[in-house]
């Protein structure tokens, strides 16, 4: 159901990540979360980070935020992703964790590669027995950055598959039976989440879009039951909050996974199916070429599109975002058109500042569009002049 966005017109916010702050250096590891906080130095910093998350994100004036995905830890590529979940659900072997077999599905990196250091590092737990939430604790986390701010925060997670696919099973039989375990943890993880008042949230890379790029590495799962899967993550949370489903063409170490750019209009009619209130779509980085096809398919859910590119370091332009965002309009109306990111900027590598100031950008693009709509425009303290503290004449 719609909820934070409810009566928005075109809303900006980020995917999810943010850059982690030099002096934040405490990890959870293979602590709880709640175990964590137990500690003062983990919880001053952690809160910390939170906190001078939610003030970048309020003062560039965006309208939804996230906590920066704080709560991960500090692993090469952004592996903690993934690897959180795996250490902390019921069912895996974590004192004997090993280096994960790869199902990469044709995108191979080999020695040499960035992203081989990423494959290294993913040293994962085997299944050894029946899967539960454990001791995810996604609801402290979303709690922890909420009381800190009055707009909303979107809270986001990994999906079954993915986890699915970075795992060795010595305990199912079946590969959808893997699935479908992990996809039924997560959802009771997600409908407690709902209950404790998340406006938000967010499911982050179903495959769906990515078995006709990659093939299909997921067995008997094709697109179809792709979305069944999606569905049963989020079996529930439509009648308690707003569910977003978050796509991209991946972001390991704020990497492009493919050699060329790939296209959604394979899988948009499947993406069309999944229980979710929004879809969000890397666009940016792909010179906003599906955004017509997207247009005339996803004709009743809110679209979020990326305007701003994770993997550069270039700020882009408020002037180009602003063309950006009128060219999609031709497509998508304003009542369904939410402004973000492309994907995650926290992944690994890119600085707090250039994310402030994409974020700044992003705003300022909405901001010149709003105006000539007629539209109230966001307040941006982080880009008035009034408070430059550079002295003029
Ligand atoms: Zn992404």
């Amino acid at each position: 159901m719609y909820n934070a966005t409810k009566g928005l017109i075109l809303p900006t916010t980020i995917i999810g990540s943010l850059p982690r702050p030099s002096w934040f250096t405490e990890n959870i590891g293979s602590n709880t979360f709640l175990r964590s906080m137990m500690n003062s130095r983990y919880r001053e910093q952690y809160t910390d980070a939170v906190a001078v998350h939610l003030t970048d994100q309020e003062a560039v004036g965006l309208d939804i935020c996230t906590d920066g995905d704080a709560h991960y830890d500090e692993e090469v590529g952004g592996q903690s992703w993934t690897s959180y979940p795996l250490y902390h659900m019921e069912g895996f072997d974590k004192a004997n964790p090993q280096a994960a077999i790869m199902r990469t599905g044709g995108v191979a990196f080999p020695m040499g590669h960035i992203l081989h250091d990423y494959l290294e590092a993913r040293v994962m737990p085997k299944i050894v027995g029946p899967i539960g939430r454990g001791d995810l604790q996604y609801t402290a986390m979303w709690k922890t950055a909420q009381r800190m701010t009055s707009k909303p925060v979107k809270f986001g997670t990994i999906t079954p598959e993915l986890l699915a696919a970075a795992v060795d099973d010595k305990y199912y039989k079946d590969p959808v039976e893997r699935v479908m375990a992990l996809s039924n943890a997560i959802n009771e993880e997600l409908n407690e989440l709902a209950d404790a008042g998340c406006p938000i949230i967010q499911l982050e890379e179903p495959q769906i879009h990515m078995i006709p790029a990659r093939g299909n590495v997921f067995g008997k799962l094709d697109m179809k039951a792709m979305v069944d899967v999606f569905n049963n993550t989020t079996k529930g949370l439509g009648d308690k909050t707003e569910v977003w489903c978050h796509t991209c063409w991946g972001n390991p170490s704020q990497q492009r996974m493919f050699k060329e750019i790939q296209s959604y209009e394979p899988s948009l009619e499947f993406l069309n199916q999944v229980d979710a209130d929004v879809l969000t779509f890397e666009s940016c980085s792909s010179a906003m070429q599906d955004i017509p096809a997207i247009g005339k398919i996803i004709t009743e859910k809110k679209i979020a599109i990326g305007m701003i590119d994770h993997h550069s370091l270039q700020i882009e332009k408020p002037e180009d975002i602003a063309t950006r965002i009128k060219d999609t309009l031709k497509h998508i109306p304003a009542e369904r058109l939410i402004l973000s990111s492309d994907c995650g900027m926290g992944r690994e590598g890119m600085s707090r500042r250039h994310a402030r100031y994409k974020m700044s950008a992003l705003v300022q693009g909405a901001n010149i569009v709003k105006r000539e709509l007629g539209l109230p425009e966001a307040t941006s303290l982080a880009s008035d002049g009034r408070y430059s503290l550079v002295p003029t004449e």
